[in-house]
């Protein structure tokens, strides 16, 4: 009677945040390696981007072995 959709089964089309072609199994949330690579790049891009006046960067590096 109901026909509602097992999400187990169907999960929802994830589009690629790259380019936003359907994303693949093998490189999800990606359509492509190529495009998980330009994410990536994106990523480790923005923290480059990051000008070096943060003063809590060395702080976390002092206490790092205290449990
Ligand atoms: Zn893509």
């Amino acid at each position: 009677m109901a026909q509602q959709p097992d999400p187990r089964r169907e999960q929802p089309p994830v589009s690629c945040p790259i380019c936003r072609k359907p994303a693949t199994e093998s490189f999800a949330p990606f359509c492509s390696q190529r495009c998980a690579d330009v994410d990536l790049g994106r990523w480790l891009g923005e923290r480059y981007v990051i000008p070096g006046s943060d003063p809590e960067g060395d702080k976390e590096r002092d206490e790092g072995g205290s449990l």
